[in-house]
């Protein structure tokens, strides 16, 4: 049987690790050095539901929330099974330089100029970079926004703003 990679037990002078605590290190024979370690450091505490997010019953669940809206791209909204459907988080993933942000990017500025407000946040480019390659493809729409940010908090802020 094959060992966890994180132990449940180090000696806190030599750093020898084992999955059971035993009272005397098998390295430095030191007594009573094993701590623990791996240990669940923060709690999950239940925080109030607001009533537009409360479980209902699935008999009053509506389904127009999940219409796909489709970008006008075919093998895009074929593999989607029809478009982006709101809400859904979509893995895009292909070898380095097939064209996956050029694609995507074409796809924001479908979406943006059939009327909806799009942000587009690269964790990779620079704005400077998207603006330069949505220049080329003539991507360019008033209503898509960009963004060059790593940060998940900042990220969400953007979407909230
Ligand atoms: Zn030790």
């Amino acid at each position: 049987m094959a060992r966890p990679s994180t132990p449940g037990f180090a000696c806190r002078e030599c750093g020898w690790t084992t999955v059971k605590w035993v009272g005397r290190c098998g390295e430095c024979q030191v007594w009573d050095s094993l701590v623990e370690q791996g240990a669940p450091t923060s709690k999950v505490t239940a925080v109030a539901v607001s009533e537009a997010r409360a479980a209902r019953p699935i008999t009053q669940i509506g389904t127009e929330s999940s219409v796909h809206r489709p970008s006008g791209i075919g093998e895009f909204d074929r593999v989607l099974g029809g478009g982006i459907v709101p809400g859904a988080a979509i893995l895009f993933s292909g070898e380095p330089g097939v064209g996956k942000s050029t694609l995507l990017l074409e796809v924001a500025a479908r979406i943006a100029q059939a009327g909806a407000r799009v942000l587009y946040v690269s964790a990779e480019e620079s704005a400077a970079q998207v603006r330069l390659r949505a220049d080329r493809t003539g991507a360019l729409r008033d209503e898509l926004y960009l963004a060059a940010e790593t940060d998940l908090a900042t990220i969400l802020g953007q979407v909230d703003a």
